[in-house]
């Protein structure tokens, strides 16, 4: 149920189906070759429901508090001060990437095109006080693999194989990346439940989307525990402060800012956070985590991933 709930998507809206045998062998139809064949052109979401961004909103409150509470009980009894981390300081996230590619080549990504993938987020996520510390890059022929689906026997099989670390280590896959009947640029668990998603925990990233910018940052957003700013709708909204309440994403078209930026929670101050890694947005408007975004990454990494 949990990771029903937290599965965050960018989509390419393709609109086939691969399909499996029970022995996990794909059939050869023409869904398939038309699901391959797909180019990004969009993203989409499947939002967790207001009752459970109000869940994740009281349970981090009692992480935090129990966390602070154990922690000065802890400094106590050393007698000694147990200073927090500064927020300032740059964390490196030491981070594997595993590229899959089909037989025939298809989803191939030069060592060139990876490396740059991981400096583009890096540039996004450089105020939020983290970067990602690239450690290697593994290849994998697969044709299963490659098309394997979210939460599938292959999916996690591959992942049960490759998978490096604990909580605090990114793997990041890159595949066709296909949930249900979609294929999606990529998806991604929350902090929140890292444990629970055992060897699942990291990101899938579709290899066509590998030189989109602020796509892997947005998914490392999710991986630290960001919401979408439309999710929750005007209330509760994302769990951050300083996100301007927003009701629902931009379905406009084009590559250019809306000027006026739209307004889908009139009754509250602000103008939709367009410009926000982790909205749906034309390009030119996605270009910054806020502070508080920030903050909430900082708060799942000392309690949930680094704890
Ligand atoms: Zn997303």
């Amino acid at each position: 149920m949990v990771m029903s709930i937290v599965i965050l998507l960018c989509a390419l809206f393709a609109s086939t189906v691969l399909s499996h045998d029970h022995e996990g062998h794909i059939f050869h139809n023409h869904d398939h070759h038309r699901l391959l064949s797909q180019e990004p052109h969009g993203c989409g979401f499947q939002a967790p429901d207001k009752a459970t961004i109000e869940r994740l909103a009281i349970a981090q409150e009692e992480r935090v508090a129990r966390i602070e509470q154990e922690r000065a009980i802890t400094s106590q009894a050393l007698f000694r001060c147990n200073p927090a981390r500064s927020d300032t300081q740059v964390v490196h996230i030491d981070t594997y990437i595993h590229a899959i590619e089909m037989t025939n080549g298809t989803g191939f990504l030069s060592d060139a095109v990876l490396e740059q993938s991981v400096e583009s987020a890096n540039k996004h996520l450089l105020s939020t006080g983290f970067q990602l510390n690239l450690i290697s890059m593994n290849r994998v022929t697969s044709d299963i693999w490659y098309i394997s689906k979210w939460n599938s026997e292959e999916q996690k099989a591959m992942e049960s194989q490759y998978k490096e670390g604990g909580p605090n280590i990114l793997n990041i896959y890159y595949k066709a990346a296909i949930l249900g009947s979609e294929r999606y640029c990529g998806y991604a668990n929350l902090a929140e439940d890292a444990i629970s998603a055992g060897t699942q925990d990291g990101i899938v990233m579709d290899s066509n989307c590998a030189t989109a910018d602020a796509v892997l940052a947005h998914e490392v957003g999710h991986w630290m525990n960001l919401l979408h700013t439309f999710d929750g709708g005007c209330s509760p909204g994302d769990l951050v402060d300083d996100t301007n309440a927003q009701a629902s994403y931009y379905t406009g078209s084009g590559y250019d800012c809306p000027d006026p930026l739209p307004d889908t929670c009139p009754d509250q101050p602000g103008r939709d956070p367009l410009d926000n890694i982790m909205d749906y947005a034309p390009s030119e408007c996605v270009d910054r985590f806020t502070r508080g975004q920030a903050r909430r990454m900082q708060e799942a990494w000392r309690n949930i991933r680094d704890a």
